[in-house]
């Protein structure tokens, strides 16, 4: 037997209302696709417009008037992990501007320690280079020679490809613990990441720049 989508009761609409991120005001209005059901029998928020599938954005804020993609509001964290139970992480911190996220705590994690680096700025469109390099690392044949290093001077971290083999890419990172500090130190790791994750990581981070992977080149 075959149930038709439409043929299902409609969900009541539970999405929470959220903040504005220009002003901090919770008078956010949802612009939303559909309705694709019958919604007649169904008390919507008053604060959600259905838009049909054509919208510029899918938030509104009542107060200032700013316009945005809830989706893009809260990026996920995107982790490297190895198989020994190495991580590097990047963890947005939420405030976006059109480049992704503003900011981002840098991870590193071994077996025996784990080490956050709080509120690093990216330099301009480094998360799409970033993105770019861990997808050339995990296609090419030998990227220890062909990739060049990943670095982000605002950042300041940096990614080498050390070896590799057919699945799995050793990747040095490399960080300025202190950037402040008039003697920079580094702090740094090295771990195996197969190449199907950093492919699966690439994507993920595509979603921050809310660009899709596939239609990019890869040359940044
Ligand atoms: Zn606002």
């Amino acid at each position: 037997m075959i149930i038709l989508a439409t043929d299902l009761p409609p969900e009541p609409y539970i999405a929470p209302r959220g903040i504005c991120p220009g002003c901090g005001s919770q008078n956010v209005r949802h612009l939303v696709a559909g309705p694709f059901e019958d919604r007649s029998e169904i008390e919507d928020p008053e604060w959600v417009d259905w838009q049909g599938i054509l919208r510029s954005c899918d938030r509104e804020c009542e107060i200032c008037g700013l316009q945005w993609w809830c989706e893009r509001e809260n990026p996920s964290p995107v982790r490297l992990l190895s198989e020994a139970g190495a991580a590097f992480a990047l963890l947005p911190i939420p405030e976006l501007d059109e480049h992704g996220p503003a900011a981002v705590d840098i991870e590193l994690l071994s077996p025996d320690r784990m080490v956050r680096y709080l509120g690093r700025t990216p330099a301009p469109n480094s998360i799409a280079v970033l993105r770019n390099f861990w997808m050339k690392a995990a296609e090419e044949a030998h990227p220890e020679l062909t990739v060049p290093t990943f670095q982000d001077d605002e950042a300041q971290f940096s990614i080498s490809v050390v070896e590799s083999t057919d699945r799995a890419v050793t990747l040095e990172f490399s960080i300025i613990s202190d950037p402040t500090s008039d003697v920079p130190s580094h702090d740094g790791l090295a771990f195996d990441v197969a190449r199907s994750d950093l492919i699966a990581a690439a994507l993920e981070l595509a979603e921050w720049t809310g660009e899709d992977a596939d239609d990019e080149e890869w040359d940044a």
